[in-house]
């Protein structure tokens, strides 16, 4: 898996559609295994399943796949300002179950922690599409936005205080962005 365009936008369910970015111009699939799924939930911090997978199936990649494209398509059309078709997120979201357990560890003060039941692949996608409806339904989508390097599109939530991000990072598009316009006023003032 390549790493670099991962968990930069600042949202869970952004971060997810930014599994399939463009690099050098062509459209790459970081998720291309059940495993490359769950490595990505375990460095996004969601829980793990705790059941064993077969590693051919390929069930939850397939779903994973399905989630994401359709959680692309409702970011877009809700960015458009058009209605989108939820019926797949909330197929998944039907699936989200999680109930309420006192943990208590030390002598002082317990937390109360939702455990969830995992049951893959729906269930365990479940905290995906549960960040992509909040997505939907309480950003201000004047923050959600694709980077505008149009070779790039990676999408963000714009989190700076100012709401001027520009770029899905700074060290990779703002930089070659940077450069370009550099070159270009100095091949200016040569001409
Ligand atoms: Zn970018």
């Amino acid at each position: 898996m390549e790493s670099r365009s991962q968990f930069l936008a600042g949202d869970l369910a952004l971060d997810f559609l930014n599994t399939r970015p463009r690099v050098r111009g062509e459209i790459i699939d970081l998720l291309q295994t059940d495993n490359d799924v769950l490595v990505w939930m375990e460095k996004a911090g969601l829980p793990r399943s705790k059941k064993r997978f077969n590693g051919v199936s390929l069930s939850l990649l397939r779903v994973a796949r399905l989630l994401r494209e359709n959680i692309r398509s409702l970011v877009e059309k809700r960015k458009a300002g058009l209605r989108g078709d939820p019926s797949l997120l909330n197929r998944i979201l039907g699936h989200a179950k999680s109930y309420p357990q006192l943990v208590w560890k030390t002598t002082s003060v317990p937390t109360v922690e939702r455990i969830r039941q995992a049951d893959p692949p729906e269930g365990l996608l479940a905290p995906i599409a549960e960040a992509a409806a909040a997505l939907l339904a309480i950003a201000d989508f004047h923050l959600v936005k694709r980077c505008e390097d149009p070779a790039c599109a990676l999408w963000f939530y714009d989190q700076t205080r100012s709401h001027r991000r520009r770029w899905c990072s700074v060290l990779l598009c703002g930089n070659r962005h940077k450069v370009a316009a550099f070159r270009k006023r100095r091949h200016g003032q040569e001409a």
